[in-house]
């Protein structure tokens, strides 16, 4: 089915990402509540038709791991992109003062192969891992957003995507557009990182020293409470340098994904809490 204005309801704003707002949305065709982005973009017809077609191979497979897509169409030179509604949000805003190992066990591996998926399934390099593009709904589950499917839109987003936060990879601030399925390892690290310490790793505040630290300082390490093993995951994906990180496969492999393989962590408890805990906050 195609997914027009007309059928949907707008029923709340749920965030502002750098281009455009994501809205709640409610598809009466269909009855199925999704997030709708809208991507602001100044292009002509024939460049918005072919982002169009380059999301399309989103219909191709879905995976547990990654967010729905459930179709798009623009409006003017707006695209407006719909996916699955994640009801707990994305994990930025709920990690709180951190997640404990088993829960950052449970994540990491739902992230590894959703990363992996891309990998292999889509041909995709996901380009900006971080909190905020993972997102958590009430089941507990645990699934990516925000992949560059399009080389199109990437390159009309012109991604200026330095934020106060980086997440790029040493060898991406070295030399500008050397983009490997490495460089989104040490984005998966840094993230987990953060996670687990409930900051961003790097304290400088401004943008330069932050790069700098990046490229020159020892990288960021988990706190002390965590094991030898998810200590040793983390060390891996941060890498300096970006040929010695390893693989999906091999990271799925890894002591610290097995080590909790077979331990059942009650993620949806885990979802509900952060997000009453979040509410809580709000107030
Ligand atoms: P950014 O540009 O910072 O990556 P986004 O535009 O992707 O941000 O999203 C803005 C906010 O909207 C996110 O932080 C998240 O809380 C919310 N959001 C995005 N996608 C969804 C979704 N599928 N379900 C629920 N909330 C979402």
């Amino acid at each position: 089915f195609t997914i027009k204005m007309d059928d949907l309801k707008l029923l709340e704003e749920l965030g502002k990402g750098q281009y455009g707002t994501v809205q709640k949305v409610y598809h009466r065709v269909t009855n199925v509540v999704m997030a709708m982005k809208e991507i602001r973009l100044e292009l002509d017809e024939t460049k918005l038709h072919q982002i169009l077609m380059e999301l399309d191979i989103l219909h191709k497979s879905t995976s547990d791991y990654i967010v729905e897509f459930y179709g798009a169409f623009f409006i003017e030179s707006c695209v407006y992109y719909c996916m699955e509604y994640m009801d707990v949000g994305s994990l930025d805003k709920v990690y709180g003062d951190g997640v404990p190992e088993d829960v950052l066990a449970k994540i990491t591996t739902s992230m590894v192969k959703g990363l992996k998926f891309l990998k292999d399934e889509l041909s995709i390099i996901h380009r900006d891992v971080k909190p905020t593009n993972v997102l958590v709904n009430s089941r507990g589950q645990v699934k990516l957003c925000d992949f560059g499917v399009s080389g199109q839109l990437d390159r009309s987003l012109a991604k200026t995507n330095i934020g106060c936060q980086s997440y790029m990879a040493p060898e991406r601030i070295r030399a500008a557009n050397t983009y490997t399925v490495s460089s989104d390892v040490w984005s998966l690290g840094l993230s987990l990182v953060e996670m687990a310490g409930g900051k961003y790793p790097y304290k400088y505040d401004n943008m330069f020293a932050q790069l700098k630290a990046i490229v020159d300082e020892e990288p960021p390490t988990l706190p002390d409470h965590f094991s030898n093993e998810a200590r040793d995951f983390i060390a891996a994906c941060l890498h300096k340098d970006a040929d010695k990180r390893p693989s999906y496969a091999q990271l799925l492999e890894h002591p610290f994904i097995k080590k909790y393989e077979d331990v059942d962590v009650d993620m949806a408890k885990w979802a509900n809490d952060a997000w009453a805990a979040r509410l809580a906050a709000k107030k």
